[in-house]
């Protein structure tokens, strides 16, 4: 097994390094946390002191993305880094997306390097505004990030086809640890599940497909119950829109302000392979 070896860089006393260097041999995990705040943390191959991190090796999928990407994208790509690197950034576009690995947000929307802020996590929810609450507000500093800091001019909830945290929801499964953090984290979309009534005994996909709409609603009702958003709204300086992506058609459904109905979106030019494609999901 390979090993590292960990540099730490102290910016204060050699004895909070002693002692971190310690914590860290107890818990190699932990790594990540020292870097928060407190400490700059240098991973660097030495061979001298090494720590072994067991599985913590760095994927070799990753270096080999990362490869390509280099040589690749980046390249083609390096003026508009460099640029964004100068001035900034400035998306015009804040997407609030489910942390699903096949419902990424720039890759549906073909998307380039600050073109996109987006916010992912568990069925794509926006909770309400809820200054007092102690917990839980990461979706909603990202989105004070996106509107009041970077300005953004749309926000876009990106629903999805087979989302996992909505079947969690609606099939009541078991919680997969005993923080239970998803069925919590799902229980945002009662009000979502109650203004569809009572379920048909065999009705399950379409229930669950019929949940991932109205969680998509509940979300942009969510958002309007923030005070910046309220404000930005009312002055036309902001948009939100409702959308949906169908995993195995690669259909986007797009919602209409004025039924609340959910449309497919021009495909443009697609591919007719991908048009004879489009009549699973969504
Ligand atoms: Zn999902």
């Amino acid at each position: 097994m390979r090993q590292v070896a960990i540099q730490l860089t102290s910016t204060r006393d050699d004895q909070r390094s002693t002692t971190q260097e310690r914590a860290f041999d107890q818990c190699p995990s932990r790594v990540a946390a020292f870097g928060v705040g407190q400490r700059l943390i240098h991973l660097i191959f030495l061979g001298t002191r090494s720590f072994e991190i067991g599985v913590g090796m760095f994927p070799d999928r990753l270096t080999q993305g990362y490869q390509s990407f280099l040589g690749g994208r980046f390249q083609s790509e390096r003026q508009r880094y460099e640029t964004l690197a100068e001035r900034g950034q400035k998306p015009e576009i804040l997407i609030f997306g489910c942390v699903d690995s096949r419902v990424s947000p720039e890759v549906i929307f073909d998307a380039a390097p600050g073109e996109l802020l987006v916010v992912r996590n568990v069925a794509n929810l926006v909770p309400p505004y809820e200054p007092d609450r102690e917990f839980q507000h990461g979706t909603s500093a990202a989105l004070e990030f996106g509107v009041q800091a970077l300005r953004v001019k749309h926000i876009v909830v990106l629903g999805h086809a087979l989302c996992g945290g909505i079947r969690a929801f609606a099939d009541e499964m078991e919680p997969l640890s005993p923080g239970d953090f998803i069925g919590r984290w799902m229980s945002q979309i009662e009000p979502a599940a109650r203004g569809l009534g009572p379920r048909t005994p065999g009705d399950d996909l379409v229930y669950r497909q019929r949940l991932e709409f109205a969680s998509v609603e509940l979300s942009l009702r969510n958002l309007m119950t923030f005070p910046c958003v309220q404000i930005l709204v009312a002055r036309g300086k902001l948009r939100l829109h409702g959308a949906y992506f169908g995993v195995s058609s690669g259909r986007l459904l797009v919602r209409d302000p004025e039924t609340g109905t959910f449309e497919p979106v021009d495909e443009g030019k697609a591919s007719p392979l991908a048009m004879l494609r489009c009549e699973e999901e969504g």
